[in-house]
């Protein structure tokens, strides 16, 4: 498919005003929680692999929080590999590294093609959300709201 001429804006919202909601695997698989709640919020769910163990690390839902819970001891610092709990496809991104600390990334599926990316070594928070379709986006703003009155 050919690269469709995109901007890229920049928003700042409020921290932990935003909540994962419909997470999903590359194919399409749910990876909400609604048995492990986080926040009171379900949270999401992935299989992680440190070294040869291997168990469900839940995921805070709250863009920006991370309250989560692990199943596997994974040492502060060390990095993890993160898979889809019912297909087991691979959830690293291979595109793209941390900027903040090198380490590989993971990557979940949010409706309308959005993604959210984040660090996979344990205690680096770095994190980033791209809600990628725009149009949509826009469309959805208030009409009192449109990008011209935050230009
Ligand atoms: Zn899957
Ligand atoms: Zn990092």
């Amino acid at each position: 498919m050919p690269d469709k001429k995109r901007e890229v804006i920049k928003v700042e919202i409020p921290s932990k005003a935003i909540r994962v909601q419909h997470a999903t695997c590359p194919h399409g698989h749910n990876l909400m929680d609604s048995e492990h709640k986080i926040n009171g919020y379900p949270s999401v769910a992935v299989l992680a692999r440190y070294q040869d163990k291997e168990g469900l690390i839940y995921l805070d839902p709250i863009y920006g929080s991370f309250k989560n819970a692990m199943e596997i001891d994974v040492p502060e610092g060390e990095c993890v590999e993160f898979f889809c709990p019912t297909c087991k496809e691979p959830l690293t991104l291979t595109r793209q590294i941390c900027d903040q600390c090198g380490a590989n990334m993971f990557e979940i599926r949010l409706p309308h093609h959005g993604l959210v990316a984040g660090c996979l070594r344990n205690g680096c928070h770095f994190h980033t959300l791209k809600l990628a379709d725009g149009e949509n986006l826009l469309r959805s703003l208030d009409e009192d709201h449109t990008l011209d009155s935050f230009l």
